[in-house]
């Protein structure tokens, strides 16, 4: 086989991996080195798209041969597909090649299990040292550590690499046991805590000794399927809540299960994607990570899953309106964070300019603020905003419209939702 086809193969079979951006890590130029990472384009998400815009990572597997049998994976040993194998040195090639090209600006690197996990590490081990020592690759590489790995090689792939991650796959235990019969919590959680505590104890040293070695300086990640099991958001969203306190995760990310086999325990083939609900859980991880929310007061377990078609500060918003409307003049920064369309720096723009101006609603669209959101929940100098008209039972539908690009319906009822609002 040679290699262009080894390249489609495994290229392909990465395609389902949502768990790759380069954010967290700016390293400059080095004297005798190739490349440099950068954290201005954090957030990007790296890999081919279909409608071929760029990508900025190479997103490979080191073979989609696997030992083991998760059932919803293309890769699985019994899954009938074609298989193929790099070698280090032919993967380390193409990398710099395509980075010498300016087709990538780095990589992201996963694999099936290849005899084991450790033989497997050890491979991707030898290719991350050809591009890092022999030809002095100085980009961003992102890799998966395998759980089962022993430590000292997660070790030894840590110096190699900015970003480890290892992915959870499924947010719960009967998921795994059912599914994933080869993997368990405890082989996936031993090596997040290796890197955590790592990573620390890395930045730690590098503060007293400028020459320590680095360690995944750009932290861990992990991915999460949605839709593949029967797990809640709710339970999804703990899940990921915990993980960024107790592993001090960088980035969870979610992964809509697209329906690759036929099997009982899994959603047939023609189930299309659940990608909104990914979508959601996005939007909500934004809300725990910037927004000082937490899982509990996002989904209960009267509602233990996201409504589709309204944004999840919105929903909550709905859910207490009771802390409504919030005073633009007065509100503390917590609160004006929690308004639907005020993000964290309209907010900071909002607290400083009321400092020496009264706002007018006119001053909020410019500081950023989504008003077709936010002027439902706000007064500004104690006014609603002019011609503004809706009802507690208009409101939903009101939201869903403007989530759905539409202007909202005015709503048959025409009141001001709050009595007291001037
Ligand atoms: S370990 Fe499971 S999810 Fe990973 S490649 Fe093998 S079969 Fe697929």
């Amino acid at each position: 086989m040679d290699l262009l086809d080894k390249l489609a193969i495994l290229t392909d079979a990465a395609k389902y991996d949502a768990a790759c951006t380069s954010s967290g890590v700016r390293r400059g130029f080095q004297p005798g080195k190739i490349g440099n990472t950068s954290s201005s384009i954090a957030g990007c998400c790296h890999s081919f798209s279909s409608d071929g815009r760029c990508i900025t990572l190479l997103k490979v597997l080191m073979t989609n041969s696997c030992v083991y049998d998760c059932k919803y994976c293309v890769n699985r040993r019994s899954n009938e597909t074609r298989r193929a194998v790099f070698t280090p040195k032919e993967l380390a090639d193409l990398t710099i090649g395509f980075y010498r090209r300016n087709y990538i600006e780095g990589l992201f690197l996963s694999s099936g299990v290849l005899r084991n996990p450790d033989y497997t590490t050890e491979q991707m081990i030898r290719c991350l040292r050809i591009l890092r020592h022999d030809y002095a690759f100085n980009g961003y590489i992102h890799a998966k550590a395998i759980p089962g790995t022993a430590p000292e090689l997660v070790y030894q792939l840590g110096l190699l690499a900015d970003r480890l991650s290892v992915n959870i796959e499924l947010p719960s235990e009967a998921g795994l046991q059912t599914l994933a019969p080869d993997k368990n919590k405890t082989a996936i959680l031993r090596p997040m805590t290796q890197i955590r505590d790592q990573v620390v104890q890395s930045k730690a040293e590098l503060v007293k000794y400028k020459h320590a070695p680095s360690f995944a300086p750009a932290g861990q990640s992990t991915q999460l399927i949605v839709g593949a099991t029967g797990d809640s958001d709710r339970h999804i969203l703990h899940l990921t809540q915990s993980l960024y306190q107790r592993y001090h995760l960088k980035r969870v990310f979610y992964s809509a299960y697209v329906p690759v086999v036929e099997n009982a325990l899994l959603p047939s083939l023609d189930t299309k994607p659940p990608l909104l609900r990914e979508h959601r859980l996005y939007q909500a991880d934004w809300l725990l990570r910037f927004y000082g929310f937490r899982a509990e007061e996002l989904l209960t377990e009267a509602q233990p899953d996201f409504n589709p078609f309204i944004d999840p500060k919105c929903n909550w918003a709905i859910c207490h309106l009771e802390q409504f409307p919030v005073e633009i003049m007065r509100a503390d920064y917590e609160m004006l964070l929690r308004v639907p369309g005020i993000g964290p720096l309209s907010a900071r723009r909002i607290v400083s300019a009321r400092r020496m101006t009264r706002l007018s609603y006119e001053d909020l669209k410019k500081m950023g603020v989504v008003l077709k959101r936010a002027q439902f929940f706000i007064t500004c100098g104690g006014k609603v905003r002019s011609g503004l008209r809706f009802s507690p039972s208009t409101l939903v539908s009101q939201l869903e419209s403007i989530e759905r690009g539409e202007l909202p319906e005015p709503g048959p009822v025409q009141l001001s939702l709050f009595d007291n609002a001037g």
